[in-house]
């Protein structure tokens, strides 16, 4: 793990903890600690996985979906009810989006969406559904 500085700001001394959350896919005993930054309220993780760490998380043979789900994930509708008690629609931009099932289904909603990932196998997963709507 790496502490790192406000990605809003640039200070390294004005976090607090925000959120502590646990991993529910890979590693159930890790947690992970969002923390809101007191000078300009951006909310992220600190510390984060590094690089080697995060490849543990998201390896490539992780992205093998086939077809997309009926029905939006359980862990979705948390996500959307959060964002849409601001705003129904608009554009949306889902940074690290895997193999894109969140912006699929945001697309479905009436959302402008579009997806970033940096794995390649995510990436290529994610475009049999999202086309070019994501890099
Ligand atoms: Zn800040």
């Amino acid at each position: 793990m790496i502490a790192v500085f406000c990605p809003g700001c640039g200070t390294s001394d004005a976090d607090r903890p925000f959120w502590k959350i646990r991993d529910q896919l890979w590693f159930p005993n890790r947690c992970f600690q969002l923390v809101v930054c007191t000078r300009c309220g951006f909310v992220y993780l600190n510390p984060r996985p590094d690089d080697e760490e995060l490849r543990e998380y998201y390896p490539g043979a992780h992205y093998r979906l086939v077809t997309l789900p009926a029905t939006l994930p359980d862990a979705y509708h948390w996500r959307f009810s959060k964002i849409e008690q601001r705003k129904v629609s608009g554009k949306l931009l889902d940074v690290g989006c895997g193999e894109g099932l969140f912006v699929a289904f945001a697309l479905k909603r009436a959302w402008d969406g579009y997806g970033l990932d940096t794995s390649p196998e995510a990436i290529e997963a994610a475009r049999r559904w999202l086309g070019d709507r994501l890099s």
